[in-house]
């Protein structure tokens, strides 16, 4: 063995460190957002890859487009300067920054910099066109980052350079452009499938990098595509846990467990909170009619009206065969009960299943919480009140009684 031996092997020691660290941050969590926020502060720790900044794309899970979904990093020089102190001075590690994750959520000015690229697309389909502009890519100074990005994920290599400034014009005054210098590229993917790419720069203190920093970053780019397929994953299967499978909206498990959170807030916060039922007229006799098929279609259709025409704070359900629920938070009873006579009149209206079914109309009842009121005798007195529109003729809305 040379007499390198020790510093290498002291080294290697620190890489292995540094990755059973992050894997094990990385895997500790589901929650996508904490994954990523592990990967990039390992990036950009001193006692991790140490670069100045670090940005990772995603695609938007269609494989449409990649996004910036976090940036982390100072936002200038003297930013950068002012927080190497306090790292230094507090002797702040990686281990020390990891478990910090809900107090950077928290913090609004960690989150400038992604905002800054909230204007960054790259579409998928056209990264040939985009990459292939100008062959003189490579030796020009500088060079759109969504250019060189797109050559980065076509050749599925990491990517490096000193040289050149990559530039991004960034939402804000006209002319405002976001920089890249001593840049490092690593494509994600998992099994062959394309999910985005981490790009890591030095522009504040202009350290190159070299083909060491590359394979790291490279290294840590493959556990890092795992991770976020894992999160990825697990989100998905909770959303679908949550959603009906015919109409897209949730289910009824769902919206039980949303309105006992509801109910919590709104006792703690003494807002008012409402929810409608509503049943289908005659849905039966539509089934009978149209067939089975058509009437899927008839729900589907009736959840995208109510979905579309309701605030995004408010929830839709389909409570069980044509029923649906609308949990309206912070709403009293007179507002929930226009709601509800505002979609009646809007499912009433609207043509159906491609055209073919017109005049469905549906009756709604209306409730609205009351003191220390439970969750089920809610539902109880707004399913009275539904009743009581399909006694007084159907098509029509009545407030709780
Ligand atoms: P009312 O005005 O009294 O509500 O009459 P209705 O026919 O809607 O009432 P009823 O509860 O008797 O029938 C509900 C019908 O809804 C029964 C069933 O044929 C239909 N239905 C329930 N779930 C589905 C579904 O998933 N797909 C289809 N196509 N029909 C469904
Ligand atoms: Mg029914
Ligand atoms: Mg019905």
């Amino acid at each position: 063995m040379g007499e390198n031996d020790p510093e290498q092997l002291q080294e290697l020691v620190r890489e292995l460190e540094f990755r059973s660290t992050v894997t094990a941050a990385m895997l500790g969590t589901l929650d996508l957002e904490q994954v990523l926020y592990v990967i990039l502060s390992g990036i950009t720790s001193g006692d991790g890859l140490g670069f100045n900044r670090a940005f990772l794309f995603l695609d938007d899970e269609a494989g449409r487009a990649l996004r910036v979904t976090m940036a982390v990093g100072p936002g200038s020089a003297e930013e950068a300067r002012r927080i190497w102190e306090r790292i230094d001075r507090d002797r702040l590690t990686l281990p020390d920054i990891l478990p910090r994750y809900e107090l950077y959520k928290r913090d609004e000015t960690a989150h400038r910099l992604t905002r800054k690229l909230a204007s960054f697309q790259l579409p998928l389909s056209g990264l040939e066109a985009i990459a292939a502009i100008d062959q003189r890519l490579y030796i020009e100074t500088q060079a759109p980052l969504v250019r060189v990005l797109a050559r980065c994920l076509l050749t599925r290599s990491p990517f490096a350079t000193n040289a050149m400034t990559l530039v991004h014009e960034i939402d804000g005054p006209a002319g405002d452009v976001l920089e890249f210098r001593d840049v490092a590229i690593v494509p994600l993917s998992v099994t062959d499938h394309l999910i985005g790419a981490i790009l890591a720069d030095n522009i504040y203190n202009g350290q190159p990098v070299d083909s060491e920093d590359l394979r790291r970053l490279h290294a840590l780019g493959n556990l890092a595509a795992l991770a976020i397929d894992r999160a990825r994953l697990h989100a998905k299967t909770v959303r679908m846990a949550e959603i009906d499978g015919l109409t897209g909206v949730y289910n009824r498990r769902h919206y039980e467990r949303e309105l006992k959170r509801a109910l919590e807030t709104a006792r703690r916060t003494g807002q008012q909170l409402s929810i409608v039922v509503f049943d289908l007229d005659h849905f039966k006799g539509f089934n009978d009619r149209y067939g089975h098929l058509v009437g899927d279609e008839l729900l589907k259709g009736v959840g995208r009206l109510i979905q579309a025409n309701v605030r995004q704070s408010d929830m839709v359900a389909r409570y069980g065969g044509e029923e649906f629920v609308l949990l309206l938070a912070d709403t009293g009873l007179e507002a929930a009960v226009q709601v509800a006579e505002k979609l009646r009149q809007i499912v009433s209206r609207e043509p159906l299943a491609g055209g073919k079914v017109r005049g469905l109309t549906l009756s709604a009842g209306v409730a609205m919480v009351r003191g220390e009121e439970s969750a089920e005798s809610l539902f109880v007195r707004a399913d009275r009140a539904l009743y009581a529109a399909k006694d007084q003729g159907r098509d029509r809305v009545v407030g709780e009684l």
